[in-house]
């Protein structure tokens, strides 16, 4: 058994443009980072309100180490359980106006969690067909029936709901849809859910921090219900590392005595709980990071609407459309020549390629412009 065989796959990706590989980031995390000696300004990361570098995040985190130590030791069921995660869980759960929230390492780990210890075989999941990698995993995982509907295709997922029979049924979403930018219509599925006695699961990995002055995409839409399960990652606005899971407390029982991503793994190092503290006093305290952040988006869209295909979004996420592999790559290659660093999104991570732009409060609005300025000039050659 070579491994050979999969230099010939590695080989055809290749052919195909779709190698994936990494560059190697030689300073924080940041607007500008150093990339091979070099400063460029980084549209890619989902740091949209410039804190995973910012010094009181810094300083929490050390202060939480001398206090803390580094590792946590243990998964949480056994000696991992800290007073900074527990503090940490009662400040997001009344952040986003939940009974309780459960922290996790990640929000891969979190989906996992919340689908496989509710659904099992003969259960029903249904899904947006854009939904995050980790949400389709847990499904399998699960064992679940997996009834996909078109993206936000609200007649669809109706049809799908009024035809099972299964005796649960989970609606599962992202709030905001990672590779697209657009916002799932929360009110309508809601109400669906409603109507046909399911669970609602929000994936909220790009909408914590951001939407509902940072409460989330929930406090956006004044939306509360006991059929809500809400999970929100803490590495990208938030700009720490981990994920919750916040709803009943019930839920966050079963989890936590259930859920194999919760109790089969090591605890978040504590310092890191300390960070969250600091990230979420500024998630409050700092709404020009949010205003900032609106500007450049609308900025972004004004500037290159006219020039080139984007995706209808309003959030930090803006998809430019490509018609093939090779233009994609084609111009985020010249872009990142020119000192400006996007996405190349390609299939299978989506249907159709496009560069995927996220743009973040630490930029400037000198950064936006020459994003703009260059984006056009490659757009017209
Ligand atoms: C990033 C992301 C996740 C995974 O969260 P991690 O903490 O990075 O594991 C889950 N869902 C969505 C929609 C995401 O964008």
């Amino acid at each position: 058994m070579p491994f050979s065989q999969f230099a010939a796959k590695l080989a055809e990706r290749t052919e195909a443009g779709l190698l994936r590989s990494r560059r190697q980031i030689d300073s924080p995390q940041g607007a500008h980072v150093v990339i091979a000696g070099r400063e460029i300004i980084n549209f890619c990361s989902n740091d949209y309100l410039g804190l995973a570098n910012h010094p009181e995040l810094v300083n929490a985190a050390q202060q939480g180490a001398a206090q803390w130590g580094v590792g946590s030791g243990a998964a949480h069921l056994l000696a991992g359980h800290f007073g900074p995660h527990q503090a940490l869980e009662d400040r997001l759960a009344a952040f986003v106006g939940m009974p309780a929230a459960l922290g996790f390492s990640t929000g891969y780990m979190a989906n996992l969690a919340v689908i496989t210890a509710l659904m099992g075989r003969g259960d029903a999941v249904f899904a947006d067909k854009l939904n995050h990698a980790s949400l389709n995993d847990a499904v399998a995982l699960s064992r679940a029936d997996f009834k996909r509907y078109p993206h936000q295709d609200m007649a669809a997922l109706e049809r799908l709901l009024a035809a099972s029979t299964a005796p649960r049924k989970l609606i599962v979403a992202d709030a905001v849809f990672s590779m697209d930018g657009d916002i799932a219509p929360v009110k309508a599925l809601l109400a669906l859910a409603e109507q046909y006695d399911a669970w609602l699961f929000l994936d909220d990995a790009h909408g914590f921090g951001v939407l509902g002055e940072g409460r989330g995409t929930l406090a956006e839409f004044g939306l509360a219900s006991k059929r809500i399960i809400y999970m929100a990652t803490l590495g990208k606005a938030a700009g720490v590392s981990g994920a919750f899971v916040a709803g009943e407390q019930v839920l966050c029982d079963w989890l936590l005595n259930t859920a194999h991503s919760y109790v089969y793994t090591t605890a978040m190092p504590p310092l890191l709980s300390c960070a969250m503290q600091a990230s979420l006093d500024l998630i409050e305290a700092e709404p020009w990071r949010r205003q900032r952040l609106a500007e450049h988006i609308a900025a972004f869209i004004a500037g290159l609407k006219d020039s080139c295909d984007l995706l209808d979004s309003n959030t930090a996420i803006q998809l430019v459309l490509l018609p093939d592999n090779d233009a994609t790559i084609r111009i985020a290659k010249a872009l990142f020549e020119r000192g400006i660093w996007v996405g190349a999104i390609r299939p299978p991570t989506v249907p159709t390629p496009r560069l995927r732009i996220t743009l973040s409060a630490a930029h400037s609005d000198d950064d936006i412009a020459a994003l703009i300025r260059e984006l056009k000039a490659l757009m017209d050659m």
